[in-house]
């Protein structure tokens, strides 16, 4: 039986954890934190800083090929990392989602619609963009944010000195404002053979930032599924990227616009636990060590809802209700914002 290594240890490490576990695979979880949610089902955990050089070297001796569950890995671990064993996805896809500038710039490479943007260092630079781009329009750090962190959404140019004061200098991207009528989501999978697997796309609403429901079938057209698996599969090709990737796009009355890449499962993904027979996690597992895709056919409507901060408390009657898959991550403390879990409800 081969080790995967999983760079991250929440809750999506510990998913993976419990596919790869089914697949007769052990996994080996590197978490700076303590208690990750994935030590619990994890076969080994390393705790250690992502400086750790001897603590990486270790990780990487221990395992066959090491994953990640999360996109902001330091690049120095990556290249020490890198060195040793494959690492899938590939850095090709870090680099493309770790910072929104480098990302956006890809997608419209690509030919795929963003929303308008420029680079914000300085007031100087937020005052431009904001005379080119408009109001309303978000400034967002160009790095580490999630779940709608590090946002601010500016509504009138005099709001700039503010917005900027709000992100404490961090090197920013001012994006226009998508006036869209849904979001929703693809997430694909590419093979080491280089074959693709798209689940069909996901409809999702969010609330404060933060994913709320991911639905099955979302409602849009034929057309607009068909462009948006074409686009995902478009992105996983020019990446050469092997394992799962989550796209998110707006959907505009006239086009489809690409929000964001995750280089991992996603949240937006989780349905697929109960309305897939090969589910995300299994399909990103498969596709790291080179196994064929899984039947991604959906089978189901679904609705998955996330469980955060003090949703936790109605997991028993979410219990006694039918039709409910609960998954719960093992995070001892409950905080506001925080995702504790999550049910798919089975139509
Ligand atoms: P995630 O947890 O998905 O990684 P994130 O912190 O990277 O979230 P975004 O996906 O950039 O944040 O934004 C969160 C949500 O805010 C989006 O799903 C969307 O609802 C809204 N949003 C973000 N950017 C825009 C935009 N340019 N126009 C309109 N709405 C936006
Ligand atoms: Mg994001
Ligand atoms: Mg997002």
């Amino acid at each position: 039986g081969s080790v995967i290594g999983i760079l991250g240890g929440g809750q999506l490490g510990r998913m993976l954890s419990v596919a790869a576990s089914r697949l007769g695979y052990k996994t080996h979880i590197y978490e700076p934190g303590a208690n990750p949610p994935a030590a619990d089902v994890a076969h080994a955990v390393t705790t250690a800083p992502y400086e750790d050089a001897a603590a990486l070297r270790a990780f990487a001796g221990a395992v066959d090929v090491i994953t990640y569950e999360f996109e902001n890995i330091p690049t120095s671990a990556l290249d020490l990392l890198e060195s040793l064993k494959p690492i899938r996805p590939n850095r090709r896809a870090l680099a493309a989602s770790q910072d929104r500038l480098v990302e956006k710039a890809f997608l419209n490479d690509l030919g795929l619609a963003t929303a308008p943007f420029a680079a914000v260092d300085d007031l100087e630079d937020l005052r431009e963009a904001l005379a080119e781009i408009g109001t309303p329009a978000i400034l967002k750090t160009r790095r580490f944010g999630y779940d709608g962190k590090g946002q601010v959404l500016i509504e009138s140019t005099d709001q700039a000195e503010a917005a900027l004061a709000e992100l404490n200098g961090a090197p920013a991207i001012l994006e226009g404002f998508v006036d869209f009528f849904k979001e929703i989501s693809v997430i694909g999978a590419r093979g080491l053979d280089g074959s693709i697997s798209c689940y069909d796309p996901g409809q999702n609403k969010h609330e404060g930032g933060i994913l709320r429901t991911t639905t099955v079938p979302a409602a849009i057209t034929d057309m607009q599924r068909t462009d948006a698996v074409l686009l995902a599969a478009k992105i996983l090709t020019k990446l050469d990227y092997v394992g799962v990737m989550g796209v998110e796009l707006f959907v505009t009355r006239d086009q489809l616009i690409v929000n964001e890449i995750a280089p991992r499962v996603h949240n937006t993904g989780h349905w697929t636990q109960a309305g897939c027979t090969v589910d995300q996690f299994e399909q990103h597992i498969r596709a790291i060590t080179g196994w064929t895709l899984g039947d991604g056919a959906r089978y189901a409507d679904v609705e998955m809802t996330n469980l955060i901060g003090e949703d936790v408390e109605r997991v028993p009657q979410l219990a006694r209700e039918s039709r409910n898959q609960i998954h719960l991550y093992g995070k001892a403390e409950v905080k506001p914002g925080r995702k504790m879990g999550h049910v798919n409800h089975v139509f």
